[in-house]
């Protein structure tokens, strides 16, 4: 009797501390993140997601050089939010990981993500092949062959544990709809919220447009990091063409510390 319930005070109290060690990490690494005095790194890891050779090929050729407008547009949206740091991103690309991260269920709830964000963080903690410096951010590139007729599902970004899960295709016609993406993903890490309606994929007017105070206000020409979309007329949504077009608006400024 007095075994059962010591067993269960225990299982209790481990679980208490683990909770506190996660959500004291996570807030440690925001913080950092968040006072931006230093340039934020982020690890790139290519992965094959559907183990066709085309998607081999794709991933064998890529290189730093292909994620360069990630840290221009980092560079330009914060020197607009007078940020004085030179460079306020560096990223760097990984050897590609053979393993696969672990699936997300989108319909399993609350309970369900939480479970998925622990898992998640176990893995990238077991399969990191990054040999430079302790990333800040790790963005997980999953790339799918676009010779697979697919919707691809959606990508994520953990602000609690500093991870991104990017779903793109393997082809440099992608490349700039995936740097879209991953800069989308990599806000999430640094405390940004979703500025889009999660059923219609409309950005949420103000904060979600690049130019609100616009007369008119549509068409719109750039899309809001967070917003996700250009929105041209009512019911006429537009990717924008690449982060040339794209804007970190006030709302999603202040959320990350700019
Ligand atoms: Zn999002």
């Amino acid at each position: 009797m007095l075994g059962s319930r010591w067993f269960r005070l225990l299982r209790i109290a481990l679980l208490l501390i683990t909770l506190f060690v996660v959500s004291m990490n996570a807030w440690l690494s925001s913080a950092r993140i968040q006072s931006w005095n230093r340039p934020v790194w982020v690890v790139l890891y290519p992965i094959n997601a559907d183990g066709r050779t085309d998607t081999q090929a794709y991933i064998n050729a890529l290189s730093v050089e292909h994620f360069e407008e990630i840290e221009l547009f980092l560079q330009r949206e914060s020197t607009r939010y007078k940020l004085a740091l030179t460079p306020v991103a560096k990223v760097y690309l990984s050897t590609p990981l053979s393993a696969t991260p672990p699936e997300v269920t989108s319909t399993e709830g609350v309970l369900g993500s939480i479970i998925w964000s622990l898992k998640m963080r176990w893995w990238s903690w077991r399969n990191d092949n990054w040999q430079g410096p302790e990333p800040d951010v790790r963005i997980y590139l999953r790339y799918f062959s676009p010779r697979v007729n697919q919707v691809l599902s959606h990508s994520l970004g953990l602000q609690k544990g500093m991870i991104g899960l990017v779903n793109g295709f393997a082809s440099v016609d992608y490349i700039a709809t995936n740097n879209f993406v991953i800069a989308h993903e990599l806000m999430h890490t640094f405390g940004a919220s979703d500025k889009y309606n999660l059923d219609t994929n409309e950005p949420v007017y103000p904060d979600g447009f690049a130019d609100p105070q616009q007369q008119p206000l549509l068409p719109q020409t750039r899309a809001e990091v967070m917003g996700g979309r250009v929105k041209v007329s009512p019911g006429w949504l537009l990717m924008p063409r690449s982060l040339e077009d794209v804007v970190v608006g006030d709302k999603t400024a202040e959320e990350i510390g700019w």
